[in-house]
């Protein structure tokens, strides 16, 4: 979009085939996906640029771990987000993940989803070969650990403005800043027509992809499906010596929060040895994880606290207890460059939150620390249940 780009006037309201409300990571791969359809695509955004979820995250697209039908949906995702990658420009890599394991029973979680996944998807680990992964010469408190084959990494400060700037480019997409959603209601056709910040839009399908803001547009509905808003403390640092991590590096916390691990018959065990052992740990309901940006500066995180609107404020004590764990991990000391609050949309009703609120309104909110790992996945589904197929608009265009 561009100065001379028209604007929506109240007698004269801008139609789109589909509009998107929210360009986080859930918002653009819907655009993205009926794009490819050949449908015409309209993108908003109340911010000036995103900032929220979607590039305050790890940028870890954690597949192996899903269960169930979120592991079908990541699967599906994960060819998506390596094509994007590619027409986008952003970068991802198939580094994959490694869980360290510092007790025999986190090693016998890591046993079991191995032994119940295909051959080669979770490949157990030594001391030594853990070791190595993180750049350590010893192996000091590591017993062994995993490798986790499907996971990708992105980065998140990147992503989400490379691939709206890319959807912004396409014959047929568009991508509006500063644009808030104020309401729903009929248009002329049958279309819907959102009312915005800037003047009405019109789409003949909507999709409200605002993460953890679905009660802002529809309290009821976010009633109803039980949202909180989970936040989490996260911090970068740039390591003093040179380090090269290829995977997000997990550990016996995140396996207390991902379904594939908490399956195993020892799940159980694991989570009452960590409140034994990492009480201040499991109070923080930490997830202790990091990953690396190109750049070379590592993403730490991270802990969860629930609620409906949540205070700003970051407890220092939340923070000493993620570092101090993830320096026992790495070996070595990190310096904390920046620190900042993310925020995703929790709920104890389920995963996902796909709701018909009109006639062609749908709201889709990953409602679970997993929308990175989803997102193309769902847009998938969702653009296929909603939208037949057409010849797509960049094809036409070539
Ligand atoms: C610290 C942290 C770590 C995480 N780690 C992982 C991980 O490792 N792997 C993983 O898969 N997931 C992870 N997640 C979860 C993941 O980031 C989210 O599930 C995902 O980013 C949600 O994407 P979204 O597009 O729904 O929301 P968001 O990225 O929050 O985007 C919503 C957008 O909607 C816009 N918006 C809101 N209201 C309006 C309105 N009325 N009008 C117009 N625009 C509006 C907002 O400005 C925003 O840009 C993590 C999340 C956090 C916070």
């Amino acid at each position: 979009m561009n100065e001379n780009t028209p604007r929506p006037t109240d007698s004269q309201p801008l139609h789109s085939d589909v509009l998107v409300v929210g360009a986080g990571i859930i918002g653009l791969a819907h655009a993205a996906r009926a794009l490819d359809a050949g449908y015409s695509v309209t993108v908003i955004d109340r911010d000036h640029q995103a900032v929220g979820a979607s590039v305050r995250n790890f940028g870890h697209a954690c597949i192996t771990a899903q269960s169930g039908e979120l592991y079908d949906i990541a699967q599906q995702g994960r060819p998506l987000w390596l094509e994007y990658a590619q027409r986008a420009g952003f970068w991802a890599a198939e580094a994959g993940a490694v869980v360290v394991a510092a007790s025999e029973t986190e090693l016998q979680v890591l046993t079991e989803l191995s032994t119940a996944r295909e051959p080669g998807q979770v490949t157990l680990l030594s001391a030594a070969q853990v070791a190595a992964e993180l750049g350590r010469e010893d192996a000091a408190g590591i017993i062994g650990g995993a490798r986790l084959r499907d996971d990708l990494r992105v980065d998140p400060r990147v992503t989400v403005a490379k691939l709206a700037a890319w959807l912004d480019c396409q014959d047929g997409g568009a991508v509006r800043w500063n644009t808030a959603a104020l309401g729903f209601g009929p248009g002329e056709h049958r279309r819907t027509r959102v009312m915005t910040s800037r003047g009405p839009l019109e789409a003949d399908q909507v999709f409200v992809c605002v993460g953890h803001d679905v009660d802002y547009l529809y309290p009821q509905l976010a009633a109803d499906h039980k949202i909180r808003r989970c936040a989490l403390q996260m911090a970068r640092s740039t390591p003093n010596q040179p380090m090269d991590l290829g995977p997000a590096i997990l550990t016996a916390t995140s396996m207390l929060r991902y379904e594939a691990f908490t399956e195993g018959p020892s799940a159980d065990k694991l989570r009452a040895e960590v409140a034994q052992n990492q009480p201040h740990l499991q109070q923080i309901e930490a997830n202790v994880m990091f990953t690396q940006r190109p750049d070379g500066s590592l993403l730490l995180g991270d802990s969860h606290s629930y609620d409906l609107t949540q205070p700003p404020f970051l407890a220092e004590s939340t923070t000493a207890s993620l570092l101090q764990s993830i320096e026992k991990i790495l070996g070595t000391s990190v310096e904390i460059e920046e620190r900042w609050q993310g925020v995703y949309a929790s709920s104890e009703v389920g995963p996902l939150l796909i709701a018909e609120a009109a006639p062609g309104v749908t709201v889709v909110s990953v409602t679970a620390g997993v929308g990175m790992t989803l997102s193309f996945g769902l847009a998938e589904r969702n653009i296929a249940s909603h939208l037949a197929p057409r010849q797509p608009l960049v094809e036409l265009a070539r």
